[in-house]
């Protein structure tokens, strides 16, 4: 029995992984669940896991799902950040399916990992961030991680027995809604268009990430600090198709490519069975079906949230935390209607410019600099918020 703790259980890659443990018998069962502010969703899969301990965003989010039914109270480790530590540290379970959004998961993944908890990492902002406090671990501890990201959940496997033979790593970016267009064509696009993704269905951050392509700038570090490849030897192109998700290139010039239909159940299936390999019940890909694959080359300049990322990580040290948070703080005033699509790239840039670059040797290092661009973002540009 494996026994699983689900942080961001109402989120989109939340429910896909509830899903699959809707249906997943007698092989694992759900220990803990946390969510934000979807009280109702989060009511319905407390009923559907009756052993399941929960915490939630915030404590109106909390009184009103106590609201809804008094017997949830006896499971509650409570709300806000400290709560999803008090669970995981309560429920000490096999697996944490890490599935919050934004560097409000970096803890949680670091205190599972302390805990001897595998992480089925979503969050890829835990590594951005915190990256070089994960590599710092023992491999014991961070060899736990088992990515969920599409395309390195794919790298993954395809450094699978070739990992020493591994010249290179390529990703594949879909380009997002508005490839081909150029910048300045889209400073006026709507929420709606930027949230409207051609080929995957997403949470807003990672959508609004997606269509001017930081994610994939994201992406890369991520790579980075999985499989300790040096940045030169992590590669993107553009593959609209999104079916090849990763390739490798092997010393001999020969490239492995990982192909899959664009479905999150996918990684997340293979990393709550880790290491086992189950079958997919969902819609499986057919050759037949995929027509022309195909491969473009991407442009630095053309992608300037893709070239701010690729500099942060260069700078390394508090550089990729000042983008991660500049970013959230830029899409929350997009969000609500305050600056356009391009300003969320003009803010990131302007935060990283202004940032005294430091190391990262402790979490309190990260949580600085994360502030720190709040703060820096806040000072410069006003309230954040309309409503
Ligand atoms: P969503 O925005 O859909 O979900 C985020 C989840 O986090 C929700 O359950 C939300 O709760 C919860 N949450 C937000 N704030 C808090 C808080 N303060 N306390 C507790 N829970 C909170 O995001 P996604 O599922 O799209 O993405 C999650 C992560 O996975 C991101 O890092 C993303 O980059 C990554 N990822 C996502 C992919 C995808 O296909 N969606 C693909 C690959 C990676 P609530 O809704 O109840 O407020």
């Amino acid at each position: 029995m494996k026994r699983i703790v689900l942080l961001g259980s109402t989120g989109s890659i939340g429910t896909a992984a509830v899903e699959i443990l809707e249906f997943a018998g007698d092989g694992l069962s759900v220990e803990g669940l946390v969510a934000g502010r979807n009280t109702d969703e989060l009511a319905r899969q407390l009923h559907r896991f009756p052993n399941a301990l929960f915490a939630v965003g915030d404590e109106e989010a909390h009184t009103r799902l106590l609201g809804a039914d008094g017997s949830f109270s006896v499971r509650s480790a409570g709300h806000g950040h400290e709560a999803i530590i008090e669970l995981i540290e309560r429920t000490k379970p096999d697996l944490v399916v890490n599935a919050l959004v934004g560097i409000s998961g970096l803890i949680p993944t670091l205190r599972a990992l302390e805990l001897g908890c595998s992480v089925a990492l979503a969050n890829k902002e835990t590594l951005v961030t915190g990256g070089e406090l994960i590599a710092g671990m023992s491999q014991e501890r961070s060899g736990l991680i088992i990515p969920v990201d599409s395309e390195h959940f794919s790298v993954k496997r395809c450094l699978e027995g070739y990992r020493d033979d591994t010249e290179e790593i390529v990703l594949t970016a879909s380009g997002g809604p508005f490839y081909g267009r150029r910048q300045e064509e889209l400073r006026d696009v709507s929420v709606d268009e930027v949230l409207d993704h051609p080929t995957w269905n997403m949470g807003r951050k990672v959508t609004i990430d997606s269509a001017h392509l930081l994610n994939k700038g994201l992406e890369v570090i991520e790579a980075h600090w999985l499989f300790g490849f040096p940045y030169g030897q992590i590669k993107v192109v553009i593959h609209p198709q999104s079916v090849v998700h990763a390739i490798v290139r092997l010393r001999d010039g020969s490239l492995l490519a990982h192909v899959g239909p664009a479905d999150m159940r996918l990684p997340l299936m293979s990393a709550l069975y880790y290491p086992e390999i189950c079958a997919f019940p969902w819609r499986r890909l057919e050759l037949e079906e995929l027509g022309t694959l195909e491969f473009f080359p991407l442009d630095t300049g053309r992608f300037p949230a893709f070239d701010l990322a690729i500099e942060a990580a260069g700078r390394g040290g508090t550089a990729p935390t000042v983008v991660n948070a500049a970013d959230e703080v830029a899409i929350d005033a997009f969000l609500h209607g305050r600056i356009g699509f391009l300003e969320i790239i003009e803010w990131i840039d302007e935060a990283l410019a202004a940032h005294d670059v430091a190391p990262v040797r402790t979490v309190e290092d990260v949580l600085d600099a994360d502030q720190w661009a709040r703060e820096y973002l806040l000072r410069k540009h006003g309230n954040m918020k309309t409503t």
